[in-house]
């Protein structure tokens, strides 16, 4: 009988081919998925070329998915490159998902599409050339970002070696308040354990707080494992989760996949509880994720722009919070609004308050709207949809606030949720969203 195992080390335990996988036990795996974007997926193709051949075809067409969504809208050279690189390679490898630009195809921001596009499994491994795949592990499976050199090797081989990490365990208990969203509860972990504090760590999020989450929620406390150093961060399945899967399913082909449930009696390194009925909305001040503070500690903090956008906060149920703030009301400051994808734009039209499409709540707010893309969270070329080009300060729905992260290095970004950012938006201040909600 094996020993014990939590979810992260069920998922690595199969994807081993072995009964049981430890802490610390180096493993060959077998990938499932492997997702390259246009910033690293030059890179990618060039290692893998440069090793496996000029000629050599990907070990799995079906397992490879191609998603251009960083660099998209701009009139820079070199991004625009980036993506012939990505959309010739394509071709030349016959791959089935890519989801080319400009045209019905485009997806937007890849860790919110590989969802959309049936790509996220229960039990299976997904590897990113991007640090957010570990957005994924809501799904029950096990996701995590990868460097150019490793991407190249499990394109020719579809395999990777990992080192099994330890699970830290997060207990969110109690019914969420109105004014509270994942994002409150994700950066009130980070401002906890700090930047590092999950360091090569699988998070696991759990208990009736965190499964009364809808998915896209789900989403955003994995996206933000990262910021914490974590190695993946993951939420067992359950309906909620399946009835998405299997809906998204088709789209791939309906493949088989397998439901992990940590044992009983699994080993965790660390474990935290919180009651969610007793939390306030969350901050997170410039210039690092874990510099936590609560919205009611900073009320009145003067604001230049507000961004609602990204995989973090560019998903529907971010837009309808915001929606709901701003509905018949007006900003006060610039406000830039980003859907997360193409699938996630189209609801803006088809998502309605009071009889209002979301677009044109935002519109009448006095909100600008981009098209799908990461746009202003990774800065980009100066002619990116939002950029900070300014030493200004800004409220956003993303998730790294580092000096230069939105564009200029004097920039100050404050972190927080969608009802908090579009609160804010309302009085150029940092506004407790207790304050606006409706
Ligand atoms: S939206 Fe931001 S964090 Fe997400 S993949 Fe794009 S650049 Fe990275």
């Amino acid at each position: 009988m094996p020993l014990p195992m939590t979810l992260t080390e069920k998922i690595l335990a199969r994807a081993a081919g072995r009964d049981h996988v430890a802490p610390a036990q180096n493993v060959w795996v077998n990938v499932d998925v492997l997702m390259t974007h246009d910033v690293c997926g030059p890179g990618t193709i060039g290692i893998f070329k440069k090793r496996f051949g000029k000629d050599a075809k990907v070990w799995d067409k079906e397992k490879v998915v191609i998603i251009p969504d960083h660099y998209i809208f701009t009139k820079d050279v070199m991004a625009n490159r980036n993506v012939d690189v990505l959309r010739e390679f394509a071709k030349e490898q016959d791959l089935p998902y890519y989801y080319d630009v400009g045209g019905d195809r485009y997806k937007g921001v890849c860790h919110i599409a590989l969802p959309e596009e049936g790509h996220t499994r229960p039990g299976e491994v997904l590897l990113g050339t991007d640090s957010h795949t570990c957005t994924a592990g809501a799904f029950g499976l096990f996701a995590t970002g990868i460097g150019n050199t490793d991407a190249g090797f499990t394109m020719g081989t579809g395999k990777t070696w990992l080192k099994t990490p330890p699970t830290m365990r997060f207990v969110f208990h109690g019914e969420m308040p109105p004014y509270l969203m994942a994002k409150d509860l994700i950066l009130a972990v980070i401002g906890d354990i700090g930047v590092d504090g999950a360091t090569y760590r699988a998070m696991e999020f759990d208990g009736d707080g965190v499964f009364a989450l809808n998915i896209e929620e789900r989403m955003t406390l994995c996206n933000m494992a990262i910021e914490a150093g974590g190695k993946n961060g993951c939420i067992a399945p359950d309906k909620v989760t399946l009835d998405y899967v299997n809906a998204r399913g088709v789209k791939t082909g309906s493949k088989p996949y397998t439901v992990f449930n940590a044992d009983v009696g699994a080993q965790y390194i660390y474990e935290k509880v919180y009651d969610v009925t007793k939390l306030e909305p969350v901050i997170a001040k410039p210039h690092s994720p874990d510099n936590k503070a609560f919205v009611s500690e900073l009320k009145g903090t003067k604001l230049d722009r507000a961004y609602i956008g990204s995989c973090t906060g560019g998903k529907l149920t971010d837009f309808r919070a915001a929606a709901g703030v701003l509905q018949g009301k007006s900003v006060k400051i610039d406000t830039f609004v980003v859907p997360a994808t193409t699938e996630v734009a189209r609801g803006l039209d088809t998502e309605l308050i009071n009889g209002i499409s979301l677009r044109n709540i935002f519109l009448n707010a006095g909100a600008k709207i981009g098209d799908a893309s990461c746009a202003a969270c990774l800065g980009g070329p100066s002619d990116t949809f939002g950029r900070l080009n300014t030493p200004i300060s800004c409220i956003s729905t993303t998730n790294r606030n580092f000096p230069g992260r939105m564009g200029h290095k004097e920039a100050r970004v404050y972190l927080a949720s969608p009802l908090t950012v579009a609160s804010s938006a309302l009085t150029g201040m940092i506004e407790d969203p207790r304050n606006f909600l409706q």
